[in-house]
């Protein structure tokens, strides 16, 4: 499954472009005509912004221009290309400047990269970006990559030194995904993952051998953590029946992604300087969209 990531923004100097230096920028003139996108060739949509009227400077102005932002967005590939006109308007007593409008000097595109979020190989800050604007998206993870998101969320949220079980010498038989360790280095708690694909509700079953398993180690704290949106009732009374013997935390699906929104701030959107995130931004038909929504992140 891949998913579109904007990495950088290129900016084009309309100098270059004219003078027929930058075949970039004249590549994505030649888009703006034809409406396909050049990295795809597939048909792209047109979205403009429209600023609402604005009360002119006060006097003693003649003309001031406005800006109107325009998105080529690729309803394939998701790549997009930006550029802006400026609307020069008139005082309404002086004779109307004919032919003054132009196009802001820069145009914008955005380095992007596909990412296959399904793949073993995704980078942990991608998963965490992403499953931020999309958590849903938690069930396409794999279970290997579920383990490493919770080992560095939990990093974040205990303020404590987290690590594979794989990673110890004294590899626990099973049942246990990572340990959670004091400043020493000694133990303080095991930790089961559960990813779940498609069980919304973590039933008792897993959470009984987890504390099987803690008992076989001797580790005095356990924490399960799900993807599940939440827990059966059953598993849900497990830690107080388990009184002082042993400490169990369960973390739901939903306690998760309150973590990750604590602890993971939000990438600034590749966006070209003259668009502002409140903008409406509309297509040929009139429907109004905002840029997320354009942009589909
Ligand atoms: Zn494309």
């Amino acid at each position: 499954m891949n998913r579109v990531f904007y990495r950088d923004l290129i900016e084009h100097d309309h100098v270059y472009t004219d003078s027929g230096d930058d075949e970039i920028g004249l590549m994505m003139r030649s888009s703006f005509k034809s409406g396909l996108c050049p990295v795809c060739i597939r048909e792209t949509f047109i979205y403009r912004h429209i600023p609402e009227d604005q009360t002119p400077p006060p006097e003693p102005y003649q003309h001031y221009s406005i800006i109107q932002p325009v998105m080529l967005v690729c309803g394939n590939c998701g790549w997009w290309q930006s550029k802006a006109i400026c609307v020069t308007k008139s005082h309404p007593f002086l004779p109307k400047f004919e032919g003054q409008d132009s196009e802001w000097a820069y145009s914008y595109h955005p380095v992007i990269e596909l990412v296959d979020i399904t793949s073993n190989k995704v980078a942990i800050a991608d998963i965490r970006q992403h499953l931020l604007r999309n958590w849903e998206d938690r069930k396409l993870i794999s279970a290997g990559k579920a383990e490493s998101l919770v080992e560095s969320l939990l990093k974040e949220h205990l303020n404590c030194d987290v690590f594979s079980s794989t990673a110890n010498v004294n590899k626990a038989d099973g049942g246990i995904d990572l340990f959670v360790a004091h400043e020493n280095g000694q133990i303080k708690a095991a930790v089961q993952v559960k990813r779940r694909i498609t069980k919304n509700v973590e039933p008792v079953t897993e959470v009984r051998n987890f504390v099987g398993a803690l008992a076989i180690e001797n580790i005095q704290k356990g924490i399960f953590v799900t993807t599940a949106e939440r827990y059966s009732s059953v598993a849900k009374d497990i830690p107080e029946k388990l009184n002082s013997r042993l400490e169990l935390d369960l973390i739901s699906g939903k306690e998760l992604f309150e973590i990750l929104q604590c602890f993971t701030k939000p990438d600034d959107l590749v966006i070209p300087p003259y668009v502002k995130l409140d903008m409406v931004w509309k297509d040929i038909r009139g429907n109004s969209y905002n840029l997320e929504e354009i942009l589909n992140v």
